[in-house]
């Protein structure tokens, strides 16, 4: 393995760096204070070529593989974990089945559009009483004469309140079985429900949504087959373990930056606190922590794009790096102290972010049942 990054990849991850340090930060705390969605980012990031970057290029994207995708999104949850969910919403699991399943018009119409910033994608999984256990869910479609009638809830979909599609997993046919659905929000049926008050993320919306006797046309049955669903899912989850580990990789950056810098400039008996051993050895500790939840993350998505067996190794990237990055927020709140407390410090935000990514992708506890798996195998 090449511990190095080519040229390019360090340049994809510049150019982000300079993006996140004149446009996100400066901006970051005010969108979270006022829980105001980052438009005016996520269509510059769009113009950037970010949401098309996992796709090829007759489509509008880049083809980019999952480690510059990953450099860069990691750069941008530095600046702003809700613009960097948001973002990975919209070029990952808001997109990725209308680009591998949905026909021409869905492609034209919704998911062209969409890597453009015009059009924002969502995803619907999870139910009240669904959430690690998938095969749980209740929301059902019945075929009808030209299509299917959904009905059910979910919960917890994000950029829901903005979304102009959704793709959605029901249980179809005899043996309901997990299909997936494309649902557009002008569809008679479908509404969009309460908003959920998050801890954190809070520029990146949450609601529930509905359907009542929603109809959606054969045309929009995203599953070659009724049942294929848990299949397809089983395709992107590995890429959305290591770009949420990415993304924790991104919070603790600003969290280890932010306490370096304060622990510099805070005096306390005299002397600057990074003085104190107490305070060294904290660093100490998040620095190492970072480095090596940076190299699994990076090496997790460096088997992916040999195409080499790489499922374990992406759940052992996202469990360590969220688990490392949510003890790295936790320290930087440490020396910070009442200012780690204080709202008008980011320390606190990253604090509430990070949390995100301890269950987006799967708990830690499902991650670790994924792994202990294939060890015990
Ligand atoms: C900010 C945010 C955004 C989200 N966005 C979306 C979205 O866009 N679309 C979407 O569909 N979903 C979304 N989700 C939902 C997310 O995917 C679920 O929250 C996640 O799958 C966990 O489900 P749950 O919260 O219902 O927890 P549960 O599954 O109820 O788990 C509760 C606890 O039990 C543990 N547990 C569960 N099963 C087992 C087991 N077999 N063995 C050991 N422990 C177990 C879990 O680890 C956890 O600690 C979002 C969640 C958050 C927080």
């Amino acid at each position: 393995m090449n511990f190095d990054l080519t040229e390019d990849q360090r340049a994809i991850r510049d150019a982000f760096a300079r993006f996140v340090d004149e446009r996100v930060v400066p901006q970051a705390a005010a969108l979270d204070e006022k829980h105001a969605f980052p438009r005016e980012l996520f269509g510059e990031l769009a113009g950037l070529g970010f949401f098309g970057m996992r796709y090829p290029e007759d489509v509008g994207g880049s083809g980019a593989g999952l480690m510059e995708f990953s450099l860069a999104l990691a750069e941008i949850a530095r600046g702003s974990m809700s613009l960097a969910g948001a973002a990975a919403m919209q070029s990952l699991m808001g997109t990725k089945f209308l680009h591998m399943l949905g026909n021409a018009d869905i492609v034209e119409r919704l998911f062209k559009p969409a890597l453009r910033g015009e059009k924002i994608g969502a995803i619907c999984m999870t139910e009240p009483d669904a959430g690690s256990d998938l095969g749980g869910i209740t929301t059902t479609a019945k075929k009808v004469d030209g299509g299917y009638v959904l009905n059910g809830r979910k919960t917890w979909i994000t950029s829901a309140p903005l979304a102009d599609f959704f793709t959605v997993f029901a249980k179809a046919g005899e043996e309901k079985k997990m299909t997936i659905f494309l649902v557009e929000r002008r569809f008679e049926g479908f509404a969009v429900g309460r908003e959920i008050h998050k801890m954190g993320v809070w520029a990146l919306p949450t609601s529930e949504v509905g359907f009542s006797d929603c109809f959606v046309p054969d045309s929009h049955r995203l599953s070659r087959e009724e049942g294929d669903g848990e299949a397809h899912l089983r395709k992107t989850l590995a890429e959305i373990r290591i770009i949420t580990g990415a993304m924790a990789l991104g919070i603790a950056r600003a969290a280890l930056a932010a306490a370096v810098a304060y622990a510099a400039e805070r005096k306390q008996f005299g002397k600057a606190i990074n003085r104190y051993q107490a305070i060294q050895f904290k660093l100490a500790e998040m620095a190492t922590e970072l480095e090596a939840a940076t190299q699994l993350v990076h090496y997790a998505a460096w088997l992916h794009g040999t195409g080499r067996p790489h499922h374990k190794e992406a759940a052992m990237a996202k469990l360590n790096a969220s688990e490392a990055a949510a003890r790295i927020c936790d320290q930087a709140a440490r020396v910070l102290a009442s200012y780690g407390y204080a709202m008008e410090y980011p320390v606190q935000r990253y604090l509430r972010d990070v949390r995100f990514t301890l269950i987006g992708g799967g708990t830690s506890e499902i991650l670790k049942l994924i792994i202990a798996k294939e060890v015990t195998a």
